[in-house]
């Protein structure tokens, strides 16, 4: 991954990850937390070590995506990150119950947000992936400023409107000055199992032209895959629960490209 130039002021949060790498989108439901988790499983699998942190307070989707539902142990005072698939992630539904979170007002986020990175015990790690929220808010901002991210990955789907999303995002991490690594389509085209017909539900290569248009680097494209679906809800991310098809298969082209 690419190193960030590290301003004066460098801000200390998660200093044991050699690279930090953060996966956001302009918009929810299109797929950020699935790139996330599948992305770190890849990364994973190319013998690094990884760790997940799902800073989507609101939102909170790890723990259902890799089938981890119990409370983390603890070690004094910090809180030890759950083992699951080769990763050591946390997530703000590992510790309160979602519908807890979804009621906390700006200021609580960002304390649980900043909690997640100072009162958990993080190994050293070759790579961090923060699964943000969606959106260009207050999340994004204060960890841009104070962590200091190697890069963003921006998820999009093909169609215009996420894409316009996606270059707000792309525009807020310019601002901020973290480099984004690139665009990543995703849900990008279906191949029928039953006939092989395929057919681009969401239209097709919209981000890879508009990844040309803004100047980044287009990272790949992840098929609409109903087991991709139904790993996710089984807790089981295909990146490592079917490794030899074709979703592992664009998730490790993605790994290797961030
Ligand atoms: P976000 O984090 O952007 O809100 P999620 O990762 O939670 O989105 O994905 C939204 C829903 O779409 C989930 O049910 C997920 O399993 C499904 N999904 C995401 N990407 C794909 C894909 N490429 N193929 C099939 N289903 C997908």
């Amino acid at each position: 991954a690419a190193a960030a130039e590290t301003p004066a002021q460098a801000p200390s949060l998660l200093a044991n990850a050699r690279s930090i790498v953060a996966v956001a989108s302009g918009k929810g439901g299109v797929g950020k937390s699935t790139v996330a988790v599948n992305l770190a499983v890849s990364l994973a699998a190319l013998g690094m070590s990884v760790g997940l942190l799902d800073a989507d307070i609101y939102g909170p989707s790890l723990p259902r995506m890799l089938g981890t539902k119990g409370k983390p142990e603890m070690a004094g005072n910090k809180l030890i990150p759950v083992d699951a698939w080769g990763l050591k992630a946390i997530s703000i539904g590992h510790v309160v119950d979602e519908e807890t979170a979804m009621v906390w007002r700006g200021p609580m986020v960002l304390n649980a947000l900043t909690q997640l990175m100072t009162q958990v015990e993080w190994p050293a790690l070759d790579v961090m992936v923060i699964d943000l929220p969606p959106g260009t808010g207050d999340i994004q901002l204060t960890l841009s400023q104070r962590v200091r991210l190697s890069g963003a990955v921006v998820v999009s789907t093909p169609q215009d409107i996420a894409l316009l999303d996606a270059r707000r995002g792309v525009s807020m991490f310019r601002q901020v000055r973290v480099p984004v690594l690139g665009i990543v389509e995703n849900m990008s085209f279906f191949c029928c199992p039953n006939c092989g017909t395929r057919t681009d539900i969401f239209g097709h290569g919209g981000a890879r032209a508009e990844a040309a248009r803004i100047g980044v680097p287009f990272l790949g494209e992840i098929p609409l895959l109903p087991a991709i679906r139904e790993t996710s809800d089984a807790g089981a991310p295909i990146a490592a629960s079917a490794p030899d098809g074709e979703a592992a298969r664009a998730f490790m082209a993605l790994a290797e490209a961030v």
